[in-house]
């Protein structure tokens, strides 16, 4: 009965219950042996325990039972003991001695328990203390871990930091340590109070006396949700100190180094100053540049080319070349400089370093010398333009006088041959008279004209029958140079507001011109077109043409292609000129384009306005006897 209790009892204990003899051999065994060693009890029954038991855990076992017999207490063994497939696992076996009423040995009981997942269990966490050891040994930094009485874990950097041997009183080394070897051991220690309340991540500087600078981090650890501990990370940092103090001082040096810098310098990302030295302050007049955008000082024509230019920066990473720009400081003054920038690595991030180089005085300079230049150059023409108009003068004098002199001689002759010479004469004082009246009439027209004096009377005039007049009262003196005219126009009529005495003026000048640089049998050809806002009137040779260098030229005052005085060609170089200031009291202008030999075209465009009357001056100019005159007089210049 108890038998078969105990029986159930040890199969629910999940044990395994076995008796032996004082000779070792067993004699009972329960039947859940099967169930850790996969025998049966008949399998084992009889045989003696040392054929199961490993060879190397024999010594260790028979030493505790013998210990048991001796102290007649239960001892407990963990030995490795073969299973049926012959393979050995670990088991825990509890042996009790029990002796007869002689008090002799009569044999053991014991328990037999699977202790093989424990074993596993220890052997990976023997394993894991070995890694977390092997860990704490190869990291940086000295590693502590203690409760709130010991320490419980060090690795060797931290024994050395704090000069530890051994194990023992540990703690109280570190805290004399602390106490004695700090530069400023009472902050420390006062810190400490709240290291120990805080939970999460404390951290700061350890300053020895022998210079040493030791930076920690500390935290509490847990252990099934209860605090465990605190482990201390410290780290020498002494060399980086020393490494950082160097920098900082060398960054000093740096920071004078660009303060002083003459040149503006602006550090930036994206536009905004982050940044900027003292001639930058005081180029823009801003006390203090940095937050500010770099675009607010950025004169408008350059913002757009500024932040192309800063994007390329980013992207490719390129120093930007010199580039002239205007900046406006802060009381709105433009001034012109000259601005390159670089990318730098700024901790990581990309930011950009532009130098500054005020131009104003190089643009001074360039200003002057460029007045000067146009001075040197307006005093050369000038001179040319006197001794010119000196021989312009001279040259229609000399021929008067030397008619009228020619005339003295004949004057009492009546004979017909002498009459006609007479009038020969007569002829080339008029034509002469008529150069000087031009000439003269022309320069009085400049004089007033640069002196705001001259004035225009616009009415509404057909333009096409003026021109068309223009046109045909000229057509004799074209022809006598054997050339012909030719007259267009895309609309039989046009009334704009015009002064028709200046426009008279503007097309016989540039006729004028068409006849003296067109050989004979070349043409010219009159022109014009019509659109809403315009007329356009071009005057067109087959003539030898103008160089292409000179046709920016030919409208500045005295300007004359040829300059020589042998030159082929008569004429002071004021009428192109006059031409162009004529054409622009009408709010018009005018352009030439040209072929070297092929011929020239004179375009003028005129706003196609009317004042308000009801009136159309539509004056016939070829009946009027003023107006042969004043064809007379433009056209003087050309000798036939
Ligand atoms: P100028 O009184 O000397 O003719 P202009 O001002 O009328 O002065 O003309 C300036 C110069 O432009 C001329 O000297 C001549 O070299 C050039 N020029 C003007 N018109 C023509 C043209 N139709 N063909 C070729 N050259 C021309």
């Amino acid at each position: 009965m108890f038998n078969i209790y105990l029986e159930e009892l040890l199969e629910a204990m999940q044990n395994v219950f076995f008796f032996i003899d004082n000779f070792w051999n067993i004699i009972y065994v329960s039947r859940n042996i099967k169930k850790i060693l996969g025998y049966t009890p008949s399998d084992v029954v009889g045989n003696n325990i040392v054929d199961y038991i490993y060879k190397d855990d024999l010594k260790k076992t028979f030493s505790e039972i013998m210990y048991a017999i001796q102290t007649r207490e239960s001892k407990r063994v963990e030995c490795r003991v073969r299973i049926k497939t012959g393979n050995f696992v670990w088991v825990e076996a509890i042996f009790s001695p029990f002796f007869d009423q002689e008090g002799n040995l009569s044999g053991l009981y014991g328990v037999l328990r699977d202790i093989e997942d424990r074993k596993k269990i220890i052997k990976e966490k023997d394993k894991n203390i070995e890694k977390f050891k092997a860990i704490i040994e190869s990291t940086k930094g000295g590693i502590c871990v203690h409760d709130d009485k010991n320490i419980l874990e060090m690795n060797s950097l931290f024994k050395k930091m704090f000069r530890i041997e051994g194990e023992q009183c540990a703690a109280e080394k570190i805290l004399d340590f602390t106490r004695n070897n700090l530069k400023d051991p009472d902050t420390f220690f006062n810190r400490l109070e709240g290291i120990f309340k805080s939970k999460g991540i404390r951290n700061g500087r350890l300053e020895t006396k022998d210079g040493k600078v030791y930076e920690y981090y500390t935290k509490m650890i847990y252990k099934d949700k209860h605090v465990y501990g605190r482990i201390w990370q410290i780290f020498d940092v002494t060399a980086q100190v020393k490494y950082e103090e160097k920098l900082k001082k060398k960054e000093e040096q740096y920071r004078k180094f660009f303060e002083l810098m003459p040149d503006p310098i602006i550090v930036h990302k994206n536009g905004l100053i982050l940044y900027a030295n003292r001639a930058a302050e005081e180029i823009v007049k801003v006390e203090n540049l940095v937050g500010r955008s770099m675009l607010d000082f950025l004169h408008d024509d350059f913002k757009k080319i500024v932040m192309e230019r800063v994007k390329e920066t980013y992207e490719n990473g390129v120093t930007l070349p010199w580039l002239e720009e205007k900046i406006i400081d802060m009381d709105g003054n433009i001034i012109d400089v000259e601005v390159a920038a670089t990318p730098v690595d700024l901790d990581g991030e990309i930011v950009s370093l532009v130098v500054i180089r005020d131009l104003r005085q190089k643009k001074e300079l360039e200003r002057n010398r460029m007045i000067l230049n146009e001075a040197m150059e307006l005093e050369r023409v000038r001179s040319e333009f006197f001794a010119n108009i000196s021989h312009e003068l001279r040259t229609p004098l000399n021929v008067i006088l030397g008619a009228v002199q020619l005339m003295q001689i004949y004057i009492n002759n009546e004979d017909i041959k002498t009459q006609e010479k007479l009038s020969k004469y007569v002829k080339m004082m008029k034509q002469n008279c008529y150069r000087l009246l031009r000439l003269v009439n022309n320069l009085i027209d400049i004089t007033k004209i640069d002196s705001g004096y001259f004035e225009i009377h616009p009415q509404n005039v057909d333009i096409i029958k003026l021109a068309e007049n223009i046109v045909s009262s000229v057509v004799d003196y074209v022809e006598r140079f054997g050339l012909k005219i030719f007259f267009k126009t895309d609309r039989k009529e046009r009334v704009i507001a015009v002064d028709p005495d200046k426009i008279e003026r503007i097309l016989l000048n540039l006729i004028s011109n068409a006849i003296k640089f067109t050989d004979a049998g070349g043409s010219i050809f009159v022109n014009i077109s019509n659109d809403e806002k315009y007329v356009k009137i071009s005057v067109k040779d087959t003539g030898i043409g103008i160089p292409k260098e000179k046709l920016g030229l030919i409208f500045d005052r005295f300007r004359q292609v040829d300059k020589s005085l042998s030159r082929n060609h008569e004429g002071s170089g004021i009428g192109l000129s006059l031409v162009k200031a004529l054409v622009e009291m009408h709010d018009g202008e005018i352009a030439a384009t040209s072929e070297e030999g092929e011929g020239s075209e004179f375009t003028v465009i005129l706003p196609a306005k009317t004042i308000e009357t009801k009136d159309i001056s539509l004056v016939d100019r070829s009946i009027t006897n003023g107006y042969v005159e004043r064809i007379n007089i433009e056209f003087s210049d050309i000798y036939s």
